[in-house]
């Protein structure tokens, strides 16, 4: 009788003598085979967040979020919520679990040794060949679902319709919630420090929105707060790029790495990045002391090389600008396509009370002395 070769029913065969063996030799440790997976993924990986678990696993979040909170319950896993935005929580083992995966190791190999036994190096070395291409191939296909179905960013406001903030675009700009800034004139406040009781907007919904509105409108500005505090935005963005709609990023230049790759994906159109004041009062102007720069240096430099059209932006406020502080970001974005100077306005919503914008000359005394250094100065926020 000649064998027959079925891959999907062998990896089942396969995955559930695999389950079958685990459960019994974990059953006095209390968990199971999945347990085991995402126990030691974490071990291998402290500080790993949910979503990217469930990625990494190929894992739906409902499986991951009974399996974590059963970890957490029998003392394994802790779960720690970031303070920068509560809603996002990282993964790492405890005392409990470390003392024991020396363990959880050997029953692994052990049962690796069973069956590969008899098995010469070469079939093995076959065998992993062929398993990677056909996981690398299923992974491909998953992550596209996944990214489809599960995208962890909520929105905190929704305005309709600009024809001022993505320039040159009829826009709808969606504003995410979090920062890791507290400058102390930023006006969106609520934006910064979420409530429990903020009224949240799903990304399902905004898409929905988008879509409804996709023909006539051109682009999306996604602001915040700090979009690219969201791991899952590269998932979202991805989903307004399907819908035909250009996308303009407003970020304040922490995340290099996430804005990299972004760009280089070909899913921003153009970035927005604030530059809060010269190198050296930048800590006191963001509102935290001893901020090291060096992510927003990247930042900076990464734009400067012109791999996507963007611009440079200075909120100017009475009590943390001088002439001389300006003349200093400009020589620090020395060549840069666009800088602008917008004027502080005073909404009543600020971070900080008091503070105050510089008088019309005083702003066009710092657009005149940054012009060597530009491309392109402008002013925002003057009325003649
Ligand atoms: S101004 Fe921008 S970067 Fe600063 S705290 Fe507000 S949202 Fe964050």
């Amino acid at each position: 009788m000649s064998e027959k070769k079925y891959l999907s029913l062998d990896s089942s065969i396969l995955y559930r003598c695999n389950q079958k063996y685990f459960d019994k030799r974990l059953a006095k440790y209390e968990i199971g085979y999945t347990q085991l997976i995402l126990l030691a993924q974490i071990y291998e990986n402290e500080g790993i967040s949910m979503n990217e678990l469930a990625v990494s696993g190929v894992f739906d979040k409902g499986t991951i979020t009974k399996a974590i909170q059963k970890l957490e319950q029998l003392g394994y896993v802790k779960i720690v919520a970031s303070e920068v935005d509560k809603r996002f929580k990282s993964l790492y083992t405890t005392e409990k679990s470390q003392e024991f995966m020396p363990e959880l190791y050997r029953i692994r190999s052990e049962w690796n040794a069973y069956l590969s036994e008899g098995l010469s190096s070469e079939d093995m070395d076959a065998y992993y060949l062929a398993m990677n291409k056909f996981i690398e191939k299923a992974r491909e296909y998953s992550k596209i679902e996944f990214d489809k179905e599960n995208i962890d960013v909520k929105f905190y406001g929704l305005q309709k319709l600009t024809l001022l903030d993505f320039p040159g675009n009829m826009a709808t700009t969606i504003f995410t919630g979090g920062c890791n800034f507290r400058c102390p004139f930023c006006h969106n406040r609520s934006l910064v420090f979420l409530n429990e009781n903020d009224q949240e907007i799903s990304s399902q919904d905004v898409i929905d929105y988008l879509s409804s509105r996709s023909k006539v409108l051109d682009g999306v500005c996604i602001t915040g707060g700090e979009p690219l505090l969201h791991k899952d935005i590269a998932n979202f963005i991805r989903r307004v790029k399907d819908l035909g709609l250009k996308v303009k990023l407003d970020t304040n230049g922490t995340s290099p790495e996430m804005l990299i790759s972004l760009v280089e994906e070909g899913l921003i159109d153009y970035v927005a990045v604030d530059i809060k004041n010269c190198k050296e009062k930048y800590a006191l102007t963001v509102g935290l002391e001893n901020y090291d720069i060096s992510e927003v240096e990247k930042t900076v430099a990464y734009l400067l090389e012109g791999h996507v059209d963007y611009e440079f932006r200075t909120t100017v406020v009475k009590e943390f600008h001088e002439v001389e502080d300006i003349v200093n970001i400009g020589k620090w974005i020395k060549g840069a396509n666009a800088y602008y100077l917008q004027n502080f306005e005073d909404h009543g919503t600020c971070i900080c009370q008091g503070l105050q914008a510089v008088s019309k000359e005083t702003l066009y005394e710092m657009r005149d002395a940054v012009r060597e250094y530009v491309k392109k100065v402008d002013v925002r926020g003057v009325r003649d």
